[in-house]
């Protein structure tokens, strides 16, 4: 990522500059400065990237932040997280600082879902063991702090459609309260082909989960991972390699759903983010 913006830099100085010059040599200098880079404010929902020196120890959010060889950090802002956000950073040189970012709150406007199977909103026990069960192993997938950055890269839409569903709208199914939308809804027929957003390793695949029916993770690295849910078929199985692009799965209405749709959620761990704010980054 940070190759091609230095890249794409040279290139619009190029005319500018008729020879090689000292400030190009200015411009590499700067990625082993000590500076310290976040946005001042987020919305609630948002994936966040920031740039700390590069052997920094840093630290939100509870968690010791993975830090690459360029120095970028990332993390996740929950839908509930008023801010302000303290990221504290311990740069190689001893130094510390600590950046505090503030939160901007969201509206959450109450969906009512009706029509979904009725033994889905009030499992009996059974089932509702088999679920817990099913969540853990999903959960469990989406502990890993691979050491890849594929989170950088611009995020593409899974498919192309109309979104039927946005992430942390309060749910109403049946009538009956249930907690945020964890993800963004997109309504395409079923078989519909699913693309990585961006690339990956598949952390898990199950075809028939009780409420999400057919599953996949898909692990961006340093936490970052995207869920896709309701799928009538998985074309990848745990431990491939994914590339961006690349067909994973195909669309369904499998587990909870009242029609075919593509459910795609993020997490940054077990911070569910919203992926519409992934995708307007790379705007
Ligand atoms: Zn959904």
């Amino acid at each position: 990522m940070r190759t091609v913006l230095m890249f794409g830099a040279l290139l619009l100085a190029a005319p500018l500059l008729p020879a090689p010059s000292a400030q190009a040599q200015d411009g590499i200098g700067d990625l082993v400065d000590n500076r310290i880079v976040f946005p001042t404010s987020v919305s609630q929902g948002a994936m966040v990237i920031g740039k700390v020196p590069a052997g920094s120890n840093v630290r939100y959010g509870g968690r010791e932040l993975r830090v690459s060889g360029y120095g970028s950090v990332v993390f996740g802002v929950g839908r509930d997280e008023k801010g302000p956000l303290q990221v504290q950073v311990h740069r190689p040189d001893g130094s510390s600082e600590t950046a505090s970012i503030a939160v901007s709150p969201r509206d959450w406007p109450t969906e009512r879902v009706n029509g979904v199977p009725p033994k889905t909103v009030n499992p009996p026990p059974a089932i509702a063991e088999r679920i817990a069960r099913e969540q853990a192993q999903v959960t469990e997938s989406r502990k890993r702090d691979d050491n890849r950055t594929d989170f950088s890269q611009t995020f593409l839409w899974p498919v192309q459609g109309r979104i039927s569903g946005r992430f942390g709208n309060a749910r109403v199914y049946n009538g009956q309260p249930g907690s945020g939308h964890s993800g963004m809804d997109i309504a395409v027929p079923t078989g519909t082909p699913v693309k990585a957003p961006a690339a990956g390793i598949v952390t898990f695949a199950g075809p028939d989960l009780y409420l999400t029916g057919g599953t996949l993770v898909l692990d961006h690295g340093y936490g970052i991972s995207s869920n896709f849910l309701h799928l009538s078929r998985i074309d990848v199985k745990v431990g491939d390699r994914i590339e961006q692009g690349q067909t994973i799965a195909a669309v369904g209405a499998t587990g909870r759903a009242t029609g075919p749709h593509l459910h795609w959620g993020m997490n940054w761990f077990d911070t569910r983010i919203d992926p519409l704010l992934v995708l307007e980054r790379g705007k």
